[in-house]
């Protein structure tokens, strides 16, 4: 069955197709990896079937504990199957550790603790840069209303909450991840903020909590190596693939200690 519409956009690490019905996306997970707003590229092979599955996974579980998200299902080994939004032009970030971008703005050293969980956010402009901005700016410049600011920092919290117990239980720490909301228009004219976009280890910094050994994008952008064997494991760990099978399990499986 050919479930894919027109070509809408092609991103980074994306491309987006009009879905089968009106209102939806099918979203198709790349291999391409992106760095420093695109002047580092790569094509790192099984890195999208990857972040696919384990996109999938967290939105799965984040929408059973009421997040509204633009999810609807898996397809295929590659592609997703979303609710159609408009884009709120936000990266949110939500940062527990220093690492990244805020280590270098505030002088902080890599790895320590922040005093408390911070969420910041980036205008999403590419020739900008993505720069930082304020809720001011937000607000000021209408990429986003008091009302859906308040939606984001209020699902934004409730995620980091569960997505930190999350990796925790199978011995990742969670550094920091973005994420990207949306506005879902129902046809009697009202509209609510969904979670959209992806969550997987291309936009999050995942630390094994023992070893400390980087489990996300920062092994390709620091040319560490071994990105798919880092996004495995991660997958491995949220019990998403037995063996050395492509075999699927209901969840994870705790680490102790
Ligand atoms: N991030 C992302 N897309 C971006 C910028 C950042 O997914 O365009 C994620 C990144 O993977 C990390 C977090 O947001 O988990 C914070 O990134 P940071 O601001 O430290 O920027 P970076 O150091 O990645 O340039």
């Amino acid at each position: 069955m050919n479930h894919k519409g027109r070509r809408l956009y092609e991103g980074k690490a994306k491309i987006l197709y009009e879905g089968p019905e009106p209102g939806t996306l099918v979203v198709h997970f790349k291999d391409d990896a992106t760095a420093f707003n695109g002047e580092k590229f790569e094509v790192i092979e099984g890195k999208g079937v990857l972040n696919n599955r384990i996109s999938e996974f967290i939105f799965t579980r984040l929408g059973e504990m009421g997040i509204p998200t633009s999810f609807i299902k898996r397809l295929n080994m590659r592609e997703q199957l979303h609710k159609r939004v408009e884009i709120i032009p936000l990266e949110v970030i939500v940062r527990n550790i220093a690492a990244g971008s805020i280590a270098k703005r505030l002088g902080l050293k890599e790895g320590d603790p922040l005093p408390r969980s911070i969420i910041e956010y980036c205008y999403k402009n590419d020739e900008l840069g993505d720069p930082l901005v304020a809720e001011e700016h937000i607000t000021a410049f209408g990429w986003a209303s008091p009302q859906e600011l308040d939606d984001i920092v209020q699902y934004a919290i409730r995620i980091n909450d569960y997505l930190s117990g999350l990796f925790a239980g199978v011995g990742i720490r969670l550094v920091d991840f973005k994420l990207e909301f949306g506005r879902e228009y129902s046809p009697d004219g009202m509209v609510r903020t969904v979670l959209a976009d992806e969550i997987s280890p291309d936009s999050c910094r995942l630390w094994d909590m023992k070893t400390g050994e980087k489990l996300d994008k920062d092994r390709f952008r620091r040319d560490l190596g071994g990105l798919v064997d880092a996004y495995t494991e991660v997958a491995r760990r949220l019990g998403l693939i037995t063996g050395g099978g492509n075999g699927m399990r209901p969840g994870p499986k705790l680490v102790k200690g």
